[in-house]
């Protein structure tokens, strides 16, 4: 029998692991976690010991690992059909599916474009973005607005739109010019303001721009509320109302890259829900499937859905199209997904919990280290600092979120840092009692790893 070791000797073999420096691993005692089976918030590594996953698996999770009722229905839906084509062809999946959605996302809302991931639904947005503009004979429209720090995906498109050095530096020469404004990173506010006093004076940079350039610009792509990768950096819902307006006033097309904080994340449905909005595209992903099977969709209107329809000798197909667009097991999880939430009120029985995590946040304010305590719905994020007067921010050479992430794995959580940031996004099926636990370890590994620092 192939021994535990001998997995992972193959593994650093054969498998290149996403956004890793591989030779970490040969540098260090630490190793890929085997990870076997999963229940609940728990997964169980090989050797049977157990860790909340405080992440959601980065962010997917929403029912819990391994749920009774996802797992009979992908079956089910295998035993049927697992995969058909989409084009000229459909089935009851995809159809029940897209309709949940309309209706979930309200008017204006209209159609359902499928693709594979988060990166791929804001692909499809842009492009979607351009050729409306195009085929409204305004093809000068060609750039995007989005902010600085932000995050839409690793292909080419949304590196693109994307502004995270690590990310995109490399492949600048490759990929379009964008138009960035300043992300509102309240806690250091670009423009000193006290955080949660302001009135978004941040907004005019973005009125600026739109004022000058508004006949080259086709749309904004904003992260909604919450910039994930940039270190879960959050902002008022305001802003995004002011996006909207600003948005409407000079006819850009808004696209709201939901692919983190759809399905509940932000404690409702959308994040866009909290500004009174609705943007012109939205992309979602991750927790459409309660983060089972990859699936993302790009929802629009009918002002943009009209703008490619007519005769096929016109040429306004919108061509793009995956191989495994609207895949019936994704679809079919999705749906079974969506009326779990429904029937068991998920939603509504988050409430509790996000107060429990604003609670349990609340209990760092007292670490040396603890710069920043934020939270949006299910989502906490503490911000690690070197000092908490003057904000000093640890050097990514100190690996401070690193093996905060190390000392909460050794007592049992999965807390997988963003540089010096530290967050909890566990799967809506977290009891509160859970909670707790799950933040006091990170509690004692902050302590432990910043007092030795
Ligand atoms: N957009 C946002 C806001 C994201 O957070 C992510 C992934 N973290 C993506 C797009 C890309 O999604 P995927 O990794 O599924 O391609």
């Amino acid at each position: 029998m192939t021994t535990k070791e001998e997995w992972i000797q193959k593994d650093l073999k054969y498998v290149w692991h996403p956004d890793t420096q591989m030779k970490q691993y040969e540098d260090s005692d630490f190793k890929p976690v085997l990870i076997e089976r999963g229940e609940g918030i728990y997964l169980y590594d090989i050797d049977g010991n157990k860790y909340i996953d405080g992440v959601s698996s980065w962010w997917v999770n929403t029912l819990g690992h391994s749920n009774e009722k996802l797992n009979k229905v992908l079956t089910q839906q295998a035993e049927k059909i697992e995969h058909v084509l989409l084009a000229d062809f459909t089935h009851i999946p995809a159809i029940e599916l897209a309709e949940r959605l309309i209706k979930l996302s309200g008017e204006p809302f209209s159609k359902v474009f499928y693709s594979d991931d988060g990166s791929t639904a804001v692909e499809v947005a842009l492009k979607m973005a351009y050729q409306y503009w195009y085929q409204k004979g305004k093809p000068e429209k060609k750039y995007f607005v989005s902010m600085t720090e932000s995050y839409h995906g690793d292909t080419l498109g949304s590196v693109s739109v994307g502004g995270i050095d690590i990310y995109k530096k490399i492949f600048n020469p490759l990929v379009f010019e964008t138009l960035k404004v300043s992300a509102p990173y309240c806690y250091r506010c670009p423009q000193n303001k006290e955080q949660c006093k302001c009135s978004i004076d941040c907004i005019a940079e973005v009125e600026s721009l739109f004022k000058h350039r508004h006949n080259e610009i086709a749309a904004m792509i904003v992260e909604p509320l919450v910039q994930g990768a940039a270190g879960m950096r959050m902002y008022p819902p305001q802003y995004l109302t002011k996006v909207r307006e600003l948005c409407d006033r000079y006819d850009i097309l808004l696209i709201d890259d939901e692919v983190a904080m759809a399905f509940g994340r932000t404690g409702k449905y959308f994040a866009f829900e909290y500004a009174n909005i609705k943007p012109d595209i939205f992309c979602v992903a991750k927790g459409i499937t309660a983060g089972y099977i990859p699936l993302a969709a790009t929802i629009t209107t009918d002002k943009i859905y009209n703008a490619f329809y007519d005769d096929f000798s016109t040429l306004k197909t919108f061509y793009h199209g995956h191989s495994f667009t609207g895949n019936p097991i994704a679809c079919a999880v999705a749906v079974e997904n969506l009326k779990i939430m429904e029937q068991e009120n998920i939603i509504e029985n988050l409430k509790p919990k996000i107060t429990k995590l604003k609670q349990c946040l609340e209990k760092f304010r007292d670490l040396a280290h603890v710069g920043d305590i934020r939270q949006t719905g299910m989502i906490g994020a503490l911000e690690l600092v070197k000092n908490k007067e003057t904000k000093e921010p640890y050097q990514f050479e100190d690996r401070i979120g690193h093996n905060v992430f190390k000392e909460a794995l050794k007592n049992g959580a999965l807390l997988r840092p963003i540089g010096n940031v530290i967050y909890f996004m566990p799967p809506y099926i977290i009891k509160n009692e859970e909670i707790e636990k799950l933040t006091k370890i990170a509690y004692n590994a902050i302590k432990i790893v910043t007092e030795k620092n």
